[in-house]
């Protein structure tokens, strides 16, 4: 059984097959799944989501995209959120200078916020790191919150072994299984057992059979069958161990 621990289920890409997607997720044996709010409406959905669906958990934060535009009022609902019980992490926030849609200073600023919420409410961050490693573990070291995830991983070893040392977790995504990703791979085979989680980022990134497609949940078994194989273990071993690791990391109900 496989935990997607961050999934998109609300957005429109799954409108038109939605029971088809959660059938092929459980017949896939995909048992649970984290929907990662990215702003004030997409977190609120995926709490009213998870109120219909007990395989789903939510969580609530703002995408570094969206960090222009952060105001009083978001962090509000994003506080209040984050502060129920279902809500089982702050996030997804972080940095991403590739993309920068919102200015650097905005990003740094609405990191900070979620980084001190986590610590302070004592749940996990969920973060959104692109070509930003350094920036974001100064942003960790210096909020002192000291649990959460890297979600996407996409850096190498020395990111990863930074990573672990500030006490995150990895989560592979469908990136992993794309051939010409060596140093994201080896970082993969590399990474400490305990601190390993699988994801789709869905409908994002889909794995390599699927490039070009829209992803959903039943193709983590096809990410988690790569990241196992690179690992030198099997489907079922690498399975149990991230599903524990998530229910762990999360504090999931076994
Ligand atoms: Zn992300
Ligand atoms: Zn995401």
């Amino acid at each position: 059984m496989l935990i997607d621990t961050h999934a998109h289920l609300f957005w429109r890409d799954f409108e038109g097959d939605f029971s088809a997607v959660l059938e092929r997720a459980r017949a896939a044996g995909v048992e649970h799944l984290v929907l990662v709010g990215t702003d004030v409406r997409t977190s609120l959905q995926a709490v009213e989501m998870a109120a219909l669906h007990p395989e789903f958990s939510p969580t609530a934060g703002v995408h570094p995209h969206d960090a222009a535009s952060f105001d009083e009022a978001a962090r509000a609902t994003i506080r209040e959120l984050c502060q129920r019980e279902q809500v089982l992490a702050v996030g997804e926030s972080g940095l991403d200078w590739f993309k920068e849609y919102s200015p650097r200073a905005a990003q740094l600023e609405a990191f900070a916020w979620h980084a001190r919420l986590s610590k302070e409410l004592d749940k996990p961050l969920i973060v959104h790191c692109r070509d930003a490693f350094d920036a974001c573990f100064e942003v960790i070291a210096a909020t002192g919150v000291q649990r959460g995830v890297f979600h996407c991983f996409t850096g190498g070893q020395r990111e990863a072994e930074r990573a672990v040392e500030l006490g995150f977790h990895l989560s592979f995504s469908g990136v992993v299984t794309y051939p010409k990703n060596t140093e994201l791979r080896a970082a993969a085979a590399a990474a400490p057992a305990e601190r390993i989680l699988v994801e789709t980022d869905c409908p994002f990134l889909p794995p390599q059979s699927a490039r070009g497609r829209r992803n959903e949940p039943a193709l983590l078994r096809e990410t988690a069958e790569c990241l196992a194989q690179l690992r030198g273990s099997t489907l079922a071993e690498l399975a149990a161990l991230t599903s524990a690791n998530a229910r762990a990391l999360f504090r999931l109900p076994s």
